[in-house]
C-alpha cells in the first residue's frame, strides 16, 4: 500500500518536474501551445494514476484529484476543463462499478468547487487556506461513500485515515514543490530585470537601450535621434537638500520620462545624472517637438523631496539625428557636443543643430 501511495506521488511530481521543465522554455512556445501542452500532461498524469491505484484492502483508491485541484486554483477553468472532460471520459470507458461515482463525486464536483476559488492575480495563498480548501475537496470526494455503498459508513471509517493523511500528505509535498517553484520563477524574473534596468530609477540602462535602439534602427523609412539629458547644477542640489533628495528627484524623473516610454521611445539612464532617450519619429520636427514637451513638464512639475518641502529642477538637452548609414555612437556623440552647448548657453534648454 506504502509503495502505491508512494508510486502516485512519484507521478505526480513527475508531472510538476515535467511542467517546471515546460516553464522554463515557455519562451520558445506560442501561448497556445503551452495550455495544450498543460492540458495533455495533467490528463496523462491523472490517467497514469488510475492505472496505479492504492491497493488498501479490497478497496482500491488514488489521489487523481490533488493535480485536478492545483490546476484548478493555479491556472483557471480554461485549462483545468479540458483537463476534466478527458480524464473523465477516459474513467468512464475504463469502466467499473465506481466509475460513474467517482467521475462525480471523485474529479467533477470538487473541481468545480475549487474552481470557484480560482483568482487569476493571486495563486499564491497560505498554507493553512490550502490545506482547508483539500479537506473539503476530500469530503465531497469521500463522504457520498456512505450513501452509495451499502456498507457505506463502515468502508469510509475503514478507509478514513490512510485516505484522507495520503491525500493531505501529498498534497502539502505537491505544494512546497509549487511554492519552491515559483520562488525560482520569481528570482529568475528579478535577476533578469536587474540585468536590464537601473536598480535606482528602474529605467533601462546603457546595455538594453543599446539592443533595442540598434533594432529599432532597422526600420529605414522612419528619422531616428537621439537626445542626451542632463540635470542642471544637481551637485549644489545634492550639497543642499541632499543625496536622499537627489536620488528621490532621480526617481521622480525617471517617472515623468516612463509616461513617454513607448515602442518607439525608450529612455535610459545613462548614468549619474544624464539620461538619454530615442525616438523613431515621421520627421525629425516630430522628434525636436515632443522632446521639448518632455522639458516643459520638468520645469513645471514640483519635485517633492521632502514632507512639506517641493522644488523645481530644470534640465539641458541635446538632440541629434541618427543619420543614415551610421553609428549610434555617431549621434551620441553629436547630441552630447549640443549638450555641452546648452550648458554652455546658460542650462535650462535644448539645442538642436
Ligand atoms: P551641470 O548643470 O553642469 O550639469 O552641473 P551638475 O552639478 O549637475 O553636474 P556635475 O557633473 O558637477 O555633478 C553631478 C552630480 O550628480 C555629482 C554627483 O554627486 C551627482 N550624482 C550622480 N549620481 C547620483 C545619484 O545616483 N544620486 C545622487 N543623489 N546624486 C548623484
Ligand atoms: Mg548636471
Ligand atoms: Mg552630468
Amino acid at each position: 500500500m506504502i509503495q502505491s501511495i508512494l508510486s502516485n506521488l512519484a507521478i505526480i511530481l513527475l508531472g510538476h518536474l515535467t511542467m517546471s521543465t515546460l516553464m522554463s522554455f515557455r519562451e520558445h512556445f506560442s501561448k497556445r501551445q503551452i495550455s495544450l501542452c498543460i492540458i495533455l500532461l495533467f490528463s496523462g498524469v491523472i490517467i497514469a494514476m488510475f492505472y496505479l491505484p492504492i491497493q488498501f484492502g479490497s478497496y482500491r483508491l488514488d489521489l487523481r484529484l490533488i493535480p485536478l485541484i492545483f490546476l484548478a486554483l493555479l491556472r483557471g477553468w480554461k485549462i483545468t476543463l479540458p483537463v476534466l472532460t478527458i480524464v473523465s471520459f477516459w474513467r468512464f470507458f475504463m469502466g467499473g462499478d465506481g466509475a460513474i461515482p467517482g467521475i462525480i463525486f471523485g474529479m467533477i464536483l470538487p473541481t468545480l468547487f475549487t474552481l470557484s476559488f480560482y483568482k487569476p492575480d493571486k495563486a499564491r495563498s497560505h498554507l493553512i487556506g490550502r490545506m482547508i480548501l483539500i479537506s473539503v475537496c476530500w469530503f465531497i470526494s469521500d463522504f457520498p461513500i456512505i450513501f452509495i455503498l451499502p456498507n457505506g459508513l463502515e468502508i469510509f471509517m475503514d478507509i478514513f485515515w490512510i485516505r484522507y493523511l495520503s491525500f493531505l500528505g501529498t498534497a502539502v509535498i505537491f505544494y512546497l514543490f509549487i511554492l519552491l517553484e515559483h520562488k525560482r520563477e520569481a528570482l529568475k524574473q528579478q535577476l533578469e530585470f536587474l540585468a536590464c534596468h537601473d536598480p535606482l530609477t528602474k529605467l533601462l540602462n546603457k546595455n538594453k537601450f543599446t539592443q533595442l535602439v540598434e533594432e529599432s534602427l532597422l526600420e529605414v523609412n522612419k528619422t531616428h535621434s537621439i537626445s542626451m539629458i542632463d540635470i542642471d547644477h544637481f551637485k549644489q542640489l545634492n550639497d543642499k537638500y541632499g543625496h536622499i533628495a537627489g536620488d528621490q528627484v532621480l526617481m521622480m524623473l525617471a517617472r515623468i520620462f516612463k509616461k513617454y516610454e513607448n515602442e518607439n521611445i525608450k529612455i535610459a539612464r545613462y548614468g549619474g545624472e544624464e539620461f538619454i532617450l530615442y525616438q523613431r519619429t515621421a520627421c525629425f520636427e516630430e522628434a525636436k517637438k515632443l522632446i521639448e514637451e518632455i522639458q516643459n513638464e520638468i520645469r513645471t512639475t514640483l519635485f517633492k523631496i521632502d514632507k512639506n518641502q517641493s522644488i523645481k529642477v530644470s534640465v539641458s538637452i541635446g538632440l541629434a539625428e541618427i543619420e543614415k548609414n551610421t553609428k549610434l555612437e555617431e549621434a551620441i556623440k553629436l547630441a552630447d557636443r549640443n549638450l555641452y552647448k546648452a550648458k554652455e548657453n546658460g542650462r535650462n534648454q535644448l539645442v538642436v543643430l
